[in-house]
């Protein structure tokens, strides 16, 4: 009898007690799962991330990883640090993430995603005299074609006005004439990747002045370009090319004329965003 009565009790005092504690679950927390719902969770998540509180993908799951990015939010942001993800945090995270698009800062998951120094899109704009002791005979560089963002490598073979330069590989050379479209002496501007350094500079394709099948050096007949007998101006053999082609930079010359070519100026100024 006395037990019975302590049960009936017990269980009036948890009937009694339930609403209370529901009441108090829902007005401090809003943040177990009964309140907020997986995907609000997600978002929430999403946004501790985003802020660079939170290094995990978000699940929806109000974990340990999450209700720690919570608290550490709530730490930064004045917040009593709980870990639980009531309305005034959820309206803290809201505010700090429009504060962040409207003035950048430096959240450390945009850190991670995006370069702090982005890759400049121009070349240096500098003169022959300087480029010729940087892109020296010799060296192996990646060329980008400034306007359809192609790349092929070259060397760096002849030249003393400009830089005779050969494609490395009959690869190179096939994609040197699918930007080209057919080999001719037009001018486009183009970025040379030499060093560390990327100069602006203007190339034009036609192969000249040299026989892919013959010795480098040697005199031949029959130069490609209509260039007749000569020094057979090309190094680089197996490259599918015969000769060499040139690359302009700012006040470099050309061969037969000396004479800087406005063409290519042009190009080598497009190249450094003049
Ligand atoms: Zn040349």
């Amino acid at each position: 009898m006395l037990n019975q009565k302590i049960l009936v009790e017990c269980i009036s005092f948890c009937i009694f007690l339930f609403p209370i504690c529901f009441l108090q679950a829902e007005t401090v927390s809003a943040a177990n799962d009964t309140t907020l719902s997986a995907s609000s969770i997600v978002e929430a998540q999403k946004k501790l991330v985003t802020l660079g509180f939170l290094d995990a993908q978000p699940s929806g799951a109000y974990d340990a990883p999450t209700i720690n990015a919570v608290k550490l939010f709530q730490g930064k942001y004045g917040l009593t640090a709980d870990g639980w993800l009531d309305l005034k945090t959820l309206a803290a995270l809201d505010s700090a993430l429009n504060a962040r698009s409207a003035t950048p800062s430096r959240g450390v998951a945009v850190d991670r995603t995006v370069p702090v120094v982005e890759t400049g899109k121009y070349g240096e704009y500098i003169d022959w005299a300087q480029a010729d002791g940087v892109f020296k005979i010799g060296s192996i560089v990646k060329v980008t074609d400034f306007k359809t963002g192609k790349t092929f490598n070259v060397k760096r073979t002849y030249g003393h006005n400009h830089a005779d330069c050969e494609p490395l590989t009959k690869e190179d050379t096939a994609i040197m004439l699918s930007i080209w479209g057919k080999w001719s002496w037009a001018t486009r501007a183009v970025i040379i990747d030499v060093n560390g350094r990327r100069l602006a500079a203007s190339m034009s394709a036609l192969p000249h002045a040299g026989l892919d099948s013959a010795p480098a050096n040697a005199t031949v007949s029959n130069r490609s370009g209509s260039y007749g007998t000569g020094m057979n101006l090309d190094a680089v053999k197996g490259n599918n090319f015969d000769g060499h082609f040139d690359i302009h930079f700012l006040n470099s010359k050309t061969h037969a004329s000396n004479k800087i070519n406005p063409e290519h100026q042009k190009c080598v100024k497009i190249a450094a965003g003049k």
